[in-house]
């Protein structure tokens, strides 16, 4: 199928917007959350407007609706990620919160003092610091594999990091701040081997690259909704079901129990036992529209769109004089983080938004790789399949724009 990001951008109200200046507006901040399509909107919507029930819990029609399309949306999540089960499916907050639920549901539970957790330093802070927090608590070491000056990780340092007290290595699948894709399935073998349990952060990778989880053998898997066209406040743990069973639930209460007496009860199954409170019914149904929407356009053809604008997007910057690319995997994602010489990426960013462009500018929540590629902040830039090489053309430009003003200022 060929790809036609001006048709597909027709799906997305919020890319039809032109500023008071007549500038139409280029998202490029697809990393930190992407645009909605009109069948997520209308999803949720629909289930607000007809279908408002509670899941699991009445036995009228709205409830019943409402219990059949959160449950549709699991099963859709479980086929995009080649799940076994839906029932190996967990709704969660986000990426964030799957992370924690295993840091304090697993790790907390099975690891003893003197073990070992192995992460990497490209880490988004939430697949960093509730590691810290859970080998603090039991008394267990935390270790990064360091990360290479091109982007990529040191798999020498990786294998002689991956002793036998290490229990799990948590690790991304693609970095946020340089586009790296790790090779995750060579990954998570060699630390079997070792064995250790792996945990992939796929917050970057699952709304890019087509991925399947049974043939990873990845131990758990996270993702957010909002990063692949779905809604906020919703996201998945994916985890294998000896796993689900074994571990604690984070969160108790109301739907999460299968029987409850005076002073103790018991849990229900997974997925529920994890699920407690009133789930974000509306959230899941749209991510299950997301998933739809995505498979539509197939994966495959999602990441030639994203190599070709990519390696487009490297060659115009690369041209931009004074302008320094971080990262140079040669297995990478539409991401690219950049600094433009005696600029500071706030001010850059605040330029382009100017132009109508949106792009990031910080620590990107990756202040440990930060420090290791030696500067406080970054702009980035980030791409997804309503892009195309205009909006690329409109960056560039506006780059040299900004070098033009603050070298003749
Ligand atoms: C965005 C992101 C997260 C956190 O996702 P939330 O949706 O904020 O929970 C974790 N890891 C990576 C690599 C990310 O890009």
């Amino acid at each position: 199928m060929s790809f036609e990001p001006l048709k597909l951008r027709a799906d997305f109200p919020a890319l039809g917007r032109v500023f008071d200046d007549g500038r139409r507006l280029v998202y490029l901040d697809n990393a930190a959350t992407t645009q909605k399509p009109r069948d997520v909107l209308k999803a949720t919507r629909r289930y607000y407007e007809e279908s408002a029930g509670n899941v699991h819990r009445a036995v009228h029609r709205l409830a019943a609706e409402a219990t059949g399309l959160y449950e549709e949306a699991r099963q859709k999540i479980a086929a995009f990620i080649g799940a076994p089960s839906p029932k190996q499916i967990v709704f969660t907050h986000g990426a964030t919160e799957g992370i924690n639920l295993v840091a304090h549901g697993w790790a907390r539970k099975f690891l003893n003092a003197g073990d070992e957790l192995l992460v990497t330093e490209m880490e988004h802070h939430s697949n960093l610091i509730p590691w810290q927090q859970a080998a603090r608590a039991k008394g267990a070491t935390l270790r990064l594999v360091p990360v290479l000056a091109d982007g990529t990780l040191d798999r020498e340092a990786f294998r002689r990091l991956l002793t036998p007290r290490v229990k799990l290595l948590a690790v991304t699948h693609a970095s946020n701040v340089l586009g790296t894709i790790n090779p995750i399935a060579e990954l998570i073998r060699e630390a079997h081997a070792a064995g250790a349990r792996v945990l992939v952060d796929g917050a970057q990778s699952v709304p890019h690259l087509p991925l399947n989880v049974a043939a990873l053998d990845a131990d758990f898997l996270v993702f957010s909704g909002h990063k692949m066209l779905g809604p906020t406040g919703i996201g998945v743990l994916y985890a294998k079901p000896e796993l689900l069973d074994a571990m604690d639930p984070l969160l108790t209460g109301g739907e999460m129990i299968s029987r409850v007496w005076d002073d103790h009860a018991t849990w229900a199954e997974p997925p529920q036992k994890f699920e407690a409170g009133t789930p974000h019914i509306a959230g899941a149904i749209g991510l299950g529209a997301a998933v739809d929407y995505l498979a539509k356009l197939g994966h495959d053809a999602l990441r030639q769109h994203e190599l070709a604008l990519t390696a487009y997007a490297l060659e115009k910057l690369g041209a931009v004089p004074d302008l320094k690319i971080f990262g140079r995997a040669p297995e990478r994602l539409g991401v690219v983080s950049f600094a433009l010489e005696g600029v500071h990426p706030h001010d850059v960013a605040q330029f382009l938004d100017r132009d109508g462009l949106a792009i990031r500018a910080g620590h990107m929540c990756a202040q440990p790789l930060l420090r290791r590629l030696g500067v406080p902040a970054v702009s980035r830039a980030s791409f997804y399949l309503y892009n195309d090489r205009d909006d690329v053309d409109r960056l560039a430009a506006a780059l040299l724009a900004v070098r033009k003003f603050f070298h003749a200022t």
